[in-house]
């Protein structure tokens, strides 16, 4: 891919994009944007004027109109305005009021037929385009979005990591899977990252945690929704945040410095090492699911009188595994290896639950002598 820098990527590191989720008046908008930009801590100014709700009969946005209290905010505060465009004729209206940024949102990113409409409209245009990913966690679709644009000759591209929809239940509103955008991050090195913690957490509480953690994954910029009065909001009201709050925000992230590596080396092997780390908390994640798992089933061995060793289950779970273990590329020594650990810790954790009488005195046992030294 042929990619150009952008400049606001070139001076500062975060970059903070703020604004509203919508603009819903021009008074909302621009007292928004000018108490964010009095701030002097964020870059690019945000909001939706086209809203793809998930559900009708919700705002859908005020329009075309809206951009006009674009134009009007980046006169007011001199900040670079970006808006969220999801078709031939938003792109068409936003490039006649000079919109500096245009986003592409994850509804979007979801649908190459509007990704190809969008990347169509903009050809022969020098536009800046940043690409969300796509709701759900498909790096070929964001992958797909970025080179239909660039076929199209936009070379400024940026990646916005908002989270990826998942059923049933989870803190975030969107699930982070950080390993993917940092997949995303190694095969486009040259592609600047931007997190955006507002759809991700779905709430105020998690913004600071997670625009942390972006940083500590060097990502290039930082997306937060703010309002004047978030509790008003007519969309995303739970995840926005006042200018002030905002500001507390910023001023409590820590931006620690990655070891500029010059050669290609040394930041290919960064990446791997993100991933291989991210992989490594998911899988301890898993293990300690599978242990939980083990111990209820202690406790029902328990009620009944059964052992906890049951040789055919045992051999039933080594035959599968390995069998599935070699369709991952594993050896057969390797997942017996494993399985022998992970099975031994299941058969201590269910000891445990079994003589929980005698593991309850020995810790009792154990709290008198520490409270009597
Ligand atoms: C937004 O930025 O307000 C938005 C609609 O985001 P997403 O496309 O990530 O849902
Ligand atoms: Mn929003």
């Amino acid at each position: 891919m042929k990619i150009e820098a952008i400049d606001i990527f070139k001076k500062k590191r975060p970059v903070i994009i703020s604004g509203p989720c919508s603009a819903e008046s021009e008074e909302q908008l621009l007292s928004t944007c000018e108490e964010i930009a009095s701030t002097g801590k964020v870059d690019v100014l945000r909001a939706g004027i086209w809203k793809p709700r998930t559900r009708p009969d919700t705002f859908e946005g005020v329009g075309v109109q809206g951009l006009e209290w674009l134009v009007k905010a980046r006169e007011k505060t001199g900040l670079p305005v970006s808006v969220e465009v999801a078709n031939f004729n938003h792109v068409f209206e936003a490039l006649k009021h000079q919109i500096d940024i245009l986003w592409i949102g994850a509804r979007t990113t979801v649908n190459p037929f509007s990704v190809q409409e969008i990347a169509d409209a903009l050809k022969g245009t020098n536009a800046t385009v940043f690409v969300k990913n796509p709701i759900n966690a498909d790096l070929e679709l964001w992958t797909g979005a970025l080179e239909r644009l660039n076929k199209a000759g936009i070379r400024k591209l940026c990646m916005i990591h908002r989270g990826f929809a998942q059923h049933g239940k989870s803190i975030y509103r969107n699930e982070p899977k950080w390993q993917l955008a940092v997949e995303m991050k190694r095969r486009f090195p040259e592609i600047p990252m931007v997190c955006d913690p507002s759809h991700i957490s779905g709430k105020r509480e998690l913004l600071l945690e997670i625009s942390q953690q972006a940083l500590d994954l060097d990502f290039d910029g930082i997306m937060l929704e703010s309002h004047i009065r978030p509790d008003e909001a007519l969309s995303d009201k739970d995840q926005q945040v006042t200018p002030t709050m905002l500001e507390e925000i910023i001023d409590k992230l820590v931006v620690r410095q990655p070891v500029v590596p010059d050669e290609e080396l040394n930041s290919q092997l960064k990446m791997l090492r993100q991933q291989i780390d991210i992989i490594d908390e998911d899988l301890l994640k898993l293990l300690g699911e599978r242990m939980r798992v083990a111990e209820n089933i202690g406790l029902a061995k328990k009620e009944k009188g059964v052992t906890i060793l049951q040789t055919k289950r045992w051999e039933e779970i080594i035959e599968r595994a390995t069998q599935n273990g070699e369709l991952q590329g594993l050896s057969k020594k390797f997942m017996i290896r494993y399985l022998k650990a992970v099975h031994q810790e299941s058969i201590d954790h269910q000891n445990e639950i079994m003589n929980s009488e005698d593991s309850l005195n020995l810790s009792s046992a154990k709290n008198e002598q520490s409270s009597n030294s």
